[in-house]
């Protein structure tokens, strides 16, 4: 019989996120019911929500996890305030934990490895605390940031006081006790639970369903619609291909607030050092990957089962389109390699020949299911 490890459960943590949630399922609707929600306190939820949800992508993680661009002071301290909000642990925590993510991806040392199951990579790593606690070793840089040590050691107090008291108060010179409560039901607790399961779904559904167009090689996945609810961070097999690039929504047409935030900065002086990678890379990654998974169906379709004259001539199409691409990826990696210009022609052609292989291989997939 299935037995929880009690000897291992981390309680404070366990308490606060069961509160929390009972809270938002109960109590909540009751206020909406007997009060309503008026624009003030739409408002005010949708600010706490955005500017706790932006400290974490922005700050926590694309700053100081992955050091994808540099940011004055007053970007560092916005974000180290409104992330202490989130009760995700300090910074300083958060970037150690994210790090060894990275590092050992799908693997005993990632601390939510999916391969240890949904729920584990969505909660069940804060549930069960890592028994012996092992050493912050990967953060060494993070020392010498006094302001992000400063919010290490004051993290809960800040979290506590600008996350909780402060819509509370807000809702208080809004409309008296009634606001109060609304404040703090709203903007504190449920902001605080809905902005933490936006950020673990990234650590569970963004490693379970979506597309990987750059790599295979590890579980993470492109998912816009989970790009939605997280300021962008839905690209994530993009992001674990290029953990340093300061987008992740890429592509010119992908929902990346994150980005655009980052870039918008950059404009007003507040952030530099914008690291990018190349769209020859980019697209060589995406190339690669192509070929790979045309070379995976390819051998399914050479096994005696699949043989069929439908699926050989399925199969001769594929051996075609993926033949032109490994041409297309060996120039374009000699080019790349050489540091030669390639001009938006051949780039826009070996797009288009990437598209229609992916297209190609998609549809063979739907028919097989179809067929089946
Ligand atoms: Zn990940
Ligand atoms: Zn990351």
């Amino acid at each position: 019989m299935f037995k929880i490890p009690f000897k291992r459960v981390n309680w404070i943590t366990s308490i606060f996120l069961i509160t929390t949630a009972l809270l938002s399922v109960t109590a909540v609707p009751i206020y909406l019911w007997h009060f309503g929600i008026d624009w003030f306190q739409f408002g005010m939820f949708f600010f706490f929500a955005t500017a706790t949800t932006m400290s974490i992508t922005l700050g926590y993680h694309r700053l100081y996890s992955h050091l994808s661009f540099k940011a004055k002071w007053p970007v560092k301290l916005f974000t180290l305030l409104f992330g202490a909000c989130a009760f995700e642990n300090s910074c300083f925590d958060w970037t150690s934990d994210h790090r060894k993510h990275h590092k050992h991806v799908d693997h005993e040392d990632d601390p939510y490895d999916i391969s240890k199951g949904f729920m584990w990579a969505h909660i069940g790593w804060l549930i069960f605390k890592v028994r012996p606690e092992e050493p912050v070793d990967n953060v060494n840089d993070l020392h010498r940031d006094k302001l992000c040590m400063w919010q290490h050691k004051y993290v809960h107090l800040i979290g506590f006081v600008l996350g909780a008291v402060v819509p509370t108060l807000l809702g208080y010179l809004w409309s008296g006790a009634q606001g109060a409560l609304g404040g703090f039901l709203l903007s504190g607790i449920l902001r605080i639970v809905v902005v933490q399961h936006c950020t673990f779904f990234i650590n569970s559904l963004c490693h379970t369903i979506g597309k990987r167009p750059y790599n295979t090689d590890n579980t993470a996945r492109d998912s816009a619609i989970m790009a939605v609810f997280t300021c962008g961070e839905g690209y994530h097999n993009y992001h674990h291909a290029f953990q340093h690039d300061y987008r992740n929504g890429v592509k010119p047409w992908q929902f990346d607030p994150t980005k655009w935030m980052i870039w918008t900065l950059s404009k007003l002086g507040l952030t530099t050092n914008l690291r990018r990678v190349s769209d020859e890379k980019i697209l060589l990654a995406e190339m690669r990957e192509a070929k790979r998974q045309a070379a995976r169906r390819l051998a399914i379709l050479g096994t005696p089962e699949e043989s069929h004259p439908l699926t050989e001539k399925a199969a001769a199409m594929l051996h075609n389109f993926s033949q032109r691409l490994t041409d297309s990826y060996n120039e374009l990696e000699q080019a790349v390699s050489g540091k030669v210009q390639v001009s938006r022609k051949a780039m826009a052609q070996w797009q288009k020949e990437t598209r229609e292989l992916v297209r190609h291989i998609a549809n063979m997939k739907g028919k097989a299911k179809s067929s089946a």
